[in-house]
């Protein structure tokens, strides 16, 4: 081959290996080398490239374990023991395979100059950055003893494990082993609640808690229109977008409702402009015009939706067979409907020929509306020309976008960008309300997506369950946990806060109000301990940190978002510096606790993913430690031919149906705050305005503009600073 010419070249008479060579020597020759973040990870990747001819490249099947909720499946390519490169990995469904240049840069991550290399304990104030070097027996010893002492003082809840997203690994990550540990001491888990406001409005009417109510990506292909609501996939999640864009060029129309001209907007075929906080207002009257101007799927709803059963007025309950015979067994109960064949009250297991879906009737003296008069009547107050006037869209725009909506298949691609209002859930529960009464729901093409959850039968009660101390994980919304270590006290009550443990997090980074760390969080706690890669905000604040395997470095399994598949994750690298597996570190904690029972010598990160495969139902669908093994990656639920459809056959709801009132609403966590009136106004979605940003709001008068974020192109969440 001619030189310069050789396969692979950047630019003639400049090969790869050559512009490695020359690029770490002009840095050096120019002393940027000190500087240089990506000091440490060129120089592997040199060494490595030197060594090419020589070192045979080895291929282990990984994983981007991120929390950008897409899951790409890497190649982790390893030569002479060093990581040299990252590629996508092919999925069995090609439509998935892919990853972004966050993926691509993992080299960098794992030689990152801000590794934590080895345990080390805080000599100076906390954030000074003065640190001795101690030993893994130190570290874990004193460790051990600190929360042993704590706990015996204060109580076992005193010791706080903050639990983050930024590995999702089944053994090593948040989803993993450390829940053996809380769950055998007793702890209290902060309980992550400022976000997945979309999920837990889904939840009221299609059940499935805060994760399982968007379906499989692939399904954006069968769309006639997709509806980008809230969310800028471009750069958050541009596997998904990838899809969409394929759907796009086989005709689905793509519109974005945002109030940032988004790279998502940019690329879609229409973008509509929005006020922020203001997508609930849209929504409700949406769904009043699709109810008034009888735009429902009348099979769909008399069918799939609670829209047939009955509300008393005295109380606001559906009206149940129970209600006249309270001695009746729970089993034996039943849903009264009205069958409008005979104009006579039925219960809904006599399969009445057909119902009523709206109207007022009397049952034995009971007075009750249908669930779908209820709803019609609740939103007549959200007319068009209000909308109009909050959201700033013409009216005219949202009749065409009805128009677009209800001429289905439609799917809303939607995520986390409207759930950090206050009022996200409710926009949620009346965008699930909307696409049940329209239809647009559990059929291929419409739905939802944007956040697909599999719910696979792993063997979590073998990983997480031992002696039945079970670790509190309700009592304290994330939100409240300044409030709770300043106080040492929730809802009136006391609750001692003195020690907390932190892995994969950046929490002093990721969390809203970050001040209350130093006014309230870092002086009210004795103990603050952090497992990291990185030596991030949260590690430099604590008492010891602890250096943690990168995820290269140890063998995982991952049940992947936004695709189908459960997957192997292959240790292609051996920890680096003194860094140990996470899982690790939490065994070596629980042994010097004296659990050793629980957390045998011999269970390896292999043996826990074992135990986890280790389940009647996964054998039943064939999925089987072997067969991951051997396959690395395997289908958890659909087809390529038959994507998962969230709601195809039913929904997580106690009768099946979409659910268009909620009886029973629940608080996103119950810590004793005052709710009187609340439950009662939250069965059904109300327009609630934004905290501040809002023109009712008399703050409005004096600061007009609001201020609002993209989601970083490079980021997630904190990772890749
Ligand atoms: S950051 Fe997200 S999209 Fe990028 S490689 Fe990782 S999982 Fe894939």
């Amino acid at each position: 081959m001619e030189k310069g010419k050789e396969r692979g070249a950047l630019i003639p008479g400049i090969t790869r290996r050559t512009f490695l060579k020359a690029s770490a020597a002009t840095v050096a020759a120019t002393g940027a080398i000190a500087t240089n973040p990506w000091n440490s990870g060129m120089k592997a990747l040199v060494t490595a490239s030197e060594n090419s001819q020589e070192s045979e490249e080895k291929i282990f099947s990984s994983a981007c374990r991120s929390n950008c909720f897409q899951s790409c499946r890497l190649n982790a390519h390893v030569r002479d023991g060093k990581l040299v490169k990252t590629t996508p990995a092919p999925w069995p469904d090609s439509e998935y395979t892919g990853c972004c240049l966050k993926g691509l840069s993992l080299v960098q991550r794992t030689y990152s100059p801000t590794r934590i290399k080895y345990p080390m304990r805080r000599v100076g104030e906390r954030g000074e950055d003065k640190w001795e070097r101690i030993t893994w027996d130190e570290a874990i010893t004193e460790i051990a003893e600190k929360f042993k002492q704590i706990q015996e003082k204060y109580g076992p809840r005193s010791l706080v494990f903050d639990v983050g997203s930024g590995n999702y690994g089944l053994v090593h990550g948040c989803l993993g082993i450390f829940n053996r540990l809380i769950n055998s001491i007793g702890c209290t888990q902060l309980n992550v609640c400022y976000d997945q406001a979309t999920g837990y409005g889904a939840d009221r009417v299609v059940g499935g808690s805060v994760w399982l109510w968007g379906n499989e990506p692939r399904t954006m292909m069968d769309a006639k229109t997709i509806i980008v609501w809230g969310s800028n996939p471009v750069y958050s999640q541009p596997q998904n977008w990838r899809i969409a864009k394929d759907a796009q060029k086989n005709g689905t129309k793509i519109i974005t409702i945002d109030p940032i001209y988004s790279a998502t907007a940019n690329e879609s075929d229409e973008y509509i402009p929005i006020v922020p906080g203001s997508d609930l207002m849209l929504v409700l009257a949406m769904m009043r015009e699709i109810m008034n101007n009888g735009l429902i799927n009348i099979e769909f709803v008399k069918k799939r939706t609670t829209a047939p059963f009955l509300v008393r007025k005295d109380n606001g309950r559906i009206l149940r067979k129970s209600d006249f015979n309270t001695d009746l067994p729970a089993e034996e109960d039943d849903y009264y409907v009205w069958n409008s064949v005979t104009n006579s009250a039925a219960l809904l297991k006599q399969a009445p020929e057909d119902v009523a879906i709206e109207g007022t009737f009397t049952i034995q003296g009971v007075e009750v509306e249908t669930v779908y008069t209820k709803l019609k009547n609740h939103v007549q107050e959200y007319t068009l020309e209000k909308a109009s006037q909050y959201t700033k869209i013409p009216i005219e725009k949202i009749k065409e976008l009805i128009n677009v909506y209800v001429d289905g298949p439609t799917m809303i691609y939607t995520n986390y960008g409207i759930d950090h209002y206050q009022n996200g859930h409710l926009w949620s529960m009346a965008a699930f309300m909307m696409a049940s009464l329209t239809g647009n729901i559990g059929v291929k093409g419409a739905g939802f997506t944007g956040l697909f959850v599999q719910n696979i039968p792993l063997n979590y009660i073998g990983m997480y369950v031992t002696n039945f101390n079970m670790a509190d994980k309700e009592s304290i919304p994330q939100t409240e946990f300044y409030k709770v270590v300043r106080d040492q006290a929730i809802g009136g009550k006391p609750y001692p806060v003195k020690a907390m443990y932190t892995t994969s997090s950046n929490s002093m980074s990721n969390w809203c109000e970050q001040n209350n760390w130093f006014t309230d969080i870092l002086p009210n706690l004795e103990f603050i301990v952090v497992a990291d890669i990185e030596m991030t905000d949260t590690a430099r604040h604590a008492d010891i940190v602890l250096p943690a395997s990168f995820w290269f470095e140890v063998n995982d399994l991952r049940v992947a978002y936004n695709n189908p598949y459960i997957y192997m994750q292959e240790k292609a690298i051996e920890p680096l510096y003194d860094s140990k597996p996470d899982g690790e570190i939490i065994a070596m904690i629980a042994r010097k606790m004296g659990l050793g029972q629980f957390f045998p010598e011999d269970m390896d990160d292999t043996a826990w993913i074992k135990v986890l495969l280790d389940s009647e139902d996964l054998r039943k669908m064939g999925i089987t430690y072997e067969r991951l093994l051997k396959e690395k990656v395997v289908r958890g639920t659909g087809s390529a031919e038959k994507p998962f459809v969230r709601g195809e056959g039913f929904f997580y709801t106690p009768t099946g149906r979409a659910q268009l009132y909620c009886e029973d609403p629940k608080p996103r966590v119950n810590y004793g705050q005052d709710l009187t009136g609340i439950i009662e106004k939250e069965r059904l979605p109300y327009f609630k305005p934004p905290g501040e940003a809002w023109p009712e709001n008399p703050l409005y008068a004096k600061y007009p503009l609001v201020f609002i974020q993209e989601h970083a192109r490079y980021r997630s969440h904190s990772q890749w600073f």
